[in-house]
């Protein structure tokens, strides 16, 4: 590999782009003590992968941006690109053949380093390798810092291997090899897991077969599902459509009676018009009757009571009527006994007048008047004869004292 150029921006003291060509043959470069003549070498250094900022004289790989001066702002990015061409180097994967190489390093504060080769993004990995392939590199021995010279005096044999080794070209193979041994390592742990996982998945095999029979099985059985689901669906859809021909059907009739339900509407709402027109004269008159009826109920109960008092006094007369009949029944038992008693007492006295006469003519004595002795004159006499019974002497007109004919029944009565 040879590197033709180097280009810094932002990088330590250079603020500025610049671009540092490397003729062929020897390139020196002369200054004064802190110009930068390291700063180029660390620039190398750092474009090659250099991760150590031990090795960039710095506190932190951010301190390789440019940090400001008295008349110049702090940078925030620092990049380094190396122009080379690569002479029989190894290329990395997608660098044609013949190609010159365009390496660069970017880095950012608070962002890290971003690597590019011919403008694709690489890992440093990548970048680190490129050059080790070309006998070069970050910790090449062709690259001799300050104090670098005495360090290599006093190393220790590996040290010195490694310089040897660096200087011969084989650091590149032994990078690669100690990246094939990670990778073989890596393999090889990727193999043991790779058994694990074979034992694991030889443990699901089975499962998974189960699983796979089950499968196969819900597949038959969901396919005799959506066949009967079909039929199903069909038939439903059949009755449906029946239904709804059925439906149509009535939605028809339904809308014939709405019709003429629309039209005795019309007609109720015209009679209950005119009805409403009548209803309040119908009130009043309802109002009218009511009131009537109510007077009439009045009436009809003073009727019923007047009725009730009309039976009991009829009910009362009744009575007296049968009582008066008693008693004229009675009288006329009197009175025939009173006729009776003429009778006799005509007899008596014809037969008295007979024997008076008799007397008289024989003693010249009246007889005594009829009218000097009086009902109970006869009764007297009669009682005295003894053809007649005693008379009750209470005004009752009882015919035998104590007899049940005794209607009045007075605790006065002396019978
Ligand atoms: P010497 O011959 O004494 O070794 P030199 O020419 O090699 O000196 P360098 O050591 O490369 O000089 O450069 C040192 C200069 O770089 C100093 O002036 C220092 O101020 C400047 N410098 C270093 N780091 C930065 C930085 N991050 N930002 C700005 N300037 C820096």
């Amino acid at each position: 590999m040879k590197i033709n150029r180097l280009r810094l921006l932002g990088f330590k003291s250079f603020v500025e782009p610049i671009d540092v060509v490397i003729e062929d043959g020897l390139t020196g470069i002369v200054g004064p003590n802190g110009c930068g003549k390291s700063n180029l070498v660390e620039a190398l250094r750092f474009v090659m992968g250099e991760s150590s900022y031990k090795a960039m004289r710095g506190a932190a790989m951010e301190d390789v941006i440019f940090s400001g001066a008295a008349s110049r702002p702090a940078r925030n990015a620092a990049e380094v690109t190396v122009f080379a061409d690569p002479a029989g180097s190894p290329l990395p994967s997608g660098i044609a053949a013949g190609e010159d190489l365009q390496i660069s390093r970017r880095i950012e504060r608070d962002a890290g380093s971003a690597y590019r080769i011919n403008g694709k993004d690489v890992r440093a990995r990548d970048v680190q390798l490129l050059f080790a392939d070309a006998a070069t590199g970050a910790h090449s021995s062709a690259l001799v810092r300050q104090g670098q010279i005495g360090e290599i005096i006093a190393a220790k044999p590996i040290q010195r291997r490694q310089i040897l080794e660096d200087a011969a070209g084989i650091s590149g193979l032994h990078s690669r090899r100690h990246e094939a041994e990670l990778k073989l390592r890596a393999a090889e742990q990727n193999l043991e897991r790779l058994d694990d996982v074979m034992a694991e998945v030889a443990g699901q095999f089975d499962a998974l077969k189960r699983q796979a029979r089950q499968a196969v099985r819900y597949r038959n059985i969901s396919g005799d599902i959506r066949k009967a689901e079909a039929t199903l669906f069909l038939i439903r859809w059949q009755a449906a459509g029946q239904r709804l021909a059925e439906a149509e059907k009535a939605l028809t009739a339904a809308a014939a009676c709405l019709g003429e339900a629309a039209e005795a509407q019309a007609k109720s709402a015209r009679q209950e018009a005119v009805a409403a027109d009548r209803l309040p004269d119908l009130r009043q008159r309802a109002a009218e009757a009511g009131a009537a009826l109510q007077r009439m109920r009045l009436l009809a109960d003073e009727l019923d009571k007047e009725e009730q008092r009309h039976q009991a006094r009829k009910a009362e007369i009744a009575g007296r009527c049968e009582q008066t009949r008693a008693d004229l029944a009675h009288e006329r038992e009197i009175v025939e006994e009173s006729r009776a008693a003429l009778a006799r007492l005509a007899a008596e006295e014809a037969d008295l007048a007979g024997a008076t006469g008799r007397r008289h003519r024989q003693g010249r004595r009246r007889p005594p008047s009829r009218r000097a002795g009086g009902r109970h004159r006869y009764r007297n006499r009669g009682a005295a004869v003894g053809r007649r019974k005693p008379a009750c002497r209470c005004f009752c007109r009882a015919q035998r004292p104590g007899s049940s004919r005794c209607r009045r029944r007075d605790p006065a009565c002396p019978v």
